[in-house]
C-alpha cells in the first residue's frame, strides 16, 4: 500500500505547481487589465478655437498658465488690459492617440488664432457713447481741454463753470481701432465731429467773397462761425470754419471782465452875436471820455449770452464841444429898407410880367464899368457865368434870402467870401441875354423871386 502513497503525493506535488502557474499567470492578467484600463481611461484636454483644434495639454492648469502667459504678451503688446474676443475652449479627451503640444508652439498658434479687445473709457454725453479713449486719465484730460478751449477763448477771470449736459466715464472692451486719439475726442466734443474744413482769411476777404469761392450760403458760413456777428470782424489771418459746428457739450462760465469803453461827449450852443446866422464854429472840440467797465458776463460755449455791469469807474472825463452860433442876420422885411441900391440909375424894366414872359428882378440902367455893390451882407455863393444872366454874382444874406446881380461885364469876389453892405462886387455890363449895359437884380426868398422895391432903400 506504500506504492499508491508515493504517486499520490506525486500527484499531488504535481497538481500544487499546476495551481502556482495558473494563479501566477491570473495574477499577471489582472495587473495588464488595470494597465490597460488605466491607460485607456487617462485623458488629457483638446485646447479649440472656434472648433478649430489647436493642440493637446496635459490639464487645466496648463492651460491657464498658457492663457495667462498670452494675455501678458497681448497685453505688452497693446499697452492695455486685454479681453479675448474668442472663447478657448478645452474638452477632455483620451490620451490615447494625443501628442501633447510643446508650450512655445501652442502659444503661438493661439495667438494667430485669437483677437484681443481692449479695455478702453467711453466717454458718454446724456447717455450717448461720444468717443472711445485709451483710458479714464485721458478721458478726463479730453474734458479738461474742452473746457480750457472755452476758457482761453474768452476773456476775464473765470468765476464759475457749468456743464450742460449729463457726462459719464464707461470702461469697457472695444477693439482696438476703435479707440480714438485724444486729440480727436477734443475736436469731437469741440466740433460735433472730427474734421471740420477751415479758411484762413487772407488780405481783401468778405464773408461773401468766402461764400462765393466756397459756394457755400452766406448764412450757413455765419452759422458755422458764431463769433462772428459781422464781415467787418474778419481778421487777416484768421481761421473760419466752412462747415457748420455744433458742439456736444454746453459750456457756460461766468467771467468777470474788464474792459475799457469810450464815453461820449456832449454838444453845447452858445450864441455869438459877431457871427452871421448862416455861420457856426466850433469852440472847443469835443473829446471822448474813457471809462473801465467790470461785469459779469455769461459765455455759452465762448460766445456772450448776456452781461452784468458790476462797476464803472472813469478813467477820463469827456469834454464838452461847445459850438458857437451866430445871430448876427440882416433879416429884410417888407419895406425895412434894408437893402441898399446896387447901382444908382433908371429902372428899365420892373419886375413881374412882361408880356409872355415873367421878369424876375429890375433892370437897372448905367453904363459899362460903373461898380456894383452887394445890396447887404453876405457870403458869395456863385460868381461866374450862368447862361442868360451872363456872368452873375449871387450873395447869401442868411435867414434863406440871396440876391442876383447878372450880365457884369467884371466880376471883383469870388465863392465863399464874405461881402459887406455896399461892398463892390463886380462891374455893370451886358453879358448873357442882354440888349445893352444895365443890371439885372433880384432878391430871392427861399429861392422864389419877390420885387426888390418892396426891400430896398426908398
Ligand atoms: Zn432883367
Amino acid at each position: 500500500m506504500e506504492k499508491p502513497n508515493i504517486k499520490g503525493l506525486y500527484e499531488k506535488i504535481l497538481s500544487d505547481k499546476k495551481l502556482k502557474t495558473i494563479a501566477i499567470s491570473g495574477l499577471c492578467c489582472l495587473v495588464l487589465l488595470i494597465a490597460l484600463v488605466s491607460v485607456y481611461s487617462r485623458t488629457v484636454l483638446e485646447v479649440s478655437v472656434n472648433d478649430r483644434v489647436i493642440g493637446y495639454v496635459q490639464n487645466h492648469e496648463v492651460l491657464s498658465e498658457i492663457t495667462e502667459e498670452l494675455k501678458s504678451r497681448f497685453e505688452a503688446k497693446l499697452g492695455a488690459d486685454v479681453e479675448f474676443v474668442q472663447v478657448i475652449k478645452a474638452t477632455p479627451v483620451r490620451a490615447v492617440g494625443h501628442k501633447l503640444a510643446v508650450e512655445d508652439e501652442i502659444i503661438k498658434d493661439l495667438e494667430a488664432a485669437l483677437t484681443c479687445k481692449l479695455k478702453a473709457v467711453a466717454i458718454n454725453i446724456d447717455g450717448k457713447e461720444i468717443a472711445l479713449v485709451k483710458d479714464k486719465g485721458t478721458a478726463e484730460n479730453v474734458l479738461q481741454q474742452v473746457k480750457q478751449h472755452y476758457i482761453d477763448q474768452t476773456p476775464g477771470e473765470l468765476i464759475k463753470l457749468e456743464v450742460a449736459e449729463n457726462v459719464k466715464l464707461v470702461e469697457k472692451y472695444v477693439y482696438p481701432n476703435q479707440i480714438i486719439s485724444p486729440e480727436d475726442a477734443k475736436n469731437l466734443i469741440l466740433k460735433g465731429s472730427v474734421e471740420t474744413r477751415t479758411y484762413e482769411v487772407v488780405e481783401g476777404d468778405s464773408l461773401w467773397a468766402i461764400s462765393r469761392r466756397e459756394n457755400i450760403p452766406i448764412e450757413e458760413l455765419i452759422k458755422a462761425n458764431p463769433q462772428l456777428k459781422s464781415e467787418h470782424e474778419l481778421a487777416l489771418g484768421d481761421i473760419i470754419n466752412l462747415t457748420e459746428v455744433k458742439p456736444l457739450l454746453t459750456v457756460s462760465m461766468l467771467k468777470k471782465v474788464t474792459y475799457e469803453e469810450s464815453i461820449p461827449y456832449k454838444t453845447e450852443t452858445v450864441r455869438d452875436d459877431s457871427m452871421w446866422t448862416w455861420e457856426q464854429k466850433v469852440k472847443q472840440a469835443g473829446e471822448k471820455g474813457t471809462k473801465e467797465v467790470a461785469a459779469e458776463v455769461l459765455f455759452e460755449n465762448g460766445i456772450k449770452v448776456s452781461e452784468n455791469v458790476i462797476g464803472e469807474k472813469v478813467l477820463k472825463e469827456p469834454v464838452t464841444q461847445i459850438v458857437a452860433k451866430g445871430t448876427k442876420a440882416e433879416v429884410a422885411f417888407r419895406g425895412s429898407g434894408r437893402f441898399i441900391w446896387p447901382v444908382v440909375g433908371q429902372i428899365t424894366s420892373p419886375y413881374g410880367k412882361r408880356g409872355r414872359e415873367f421878369h424876375t428882378g429890375i433892370d437897372i440902367a448905367q453904363s459899362r464899368g460903373t461898380p456894383v455893390y452887394a445890396s447887404n451882407s453876405g457870403t458869395v455863393t456863385f460868381a461866374g457865368w450862368r447862361g442868360g444872366y451872363g456872368n452873375l454874382v449871387i450873395v447869401n444874406h442868411g435867414g434863406g434870402i440871396e440876391t442876383y446881380y447878372a450880365h457884369n461885364s467884371k466880376i471883383n469876389v469870388s465863392v465863399g467870401q464874405q461881402v459887406e453892405k455896399g461892398q463892390q462886387i463886380a462891374a455893370v455890363g451886358s453879358t448873357g441875354r442882354s440888349s445893352g449895359n444895365h443890371l439885372h437884380f433880384e432878391i430871392r426868398i427861399n429861392g422864389s423871386p419877390v420885387n426888390p422895391l418892396n426891400y430896398l432903400n426908398k
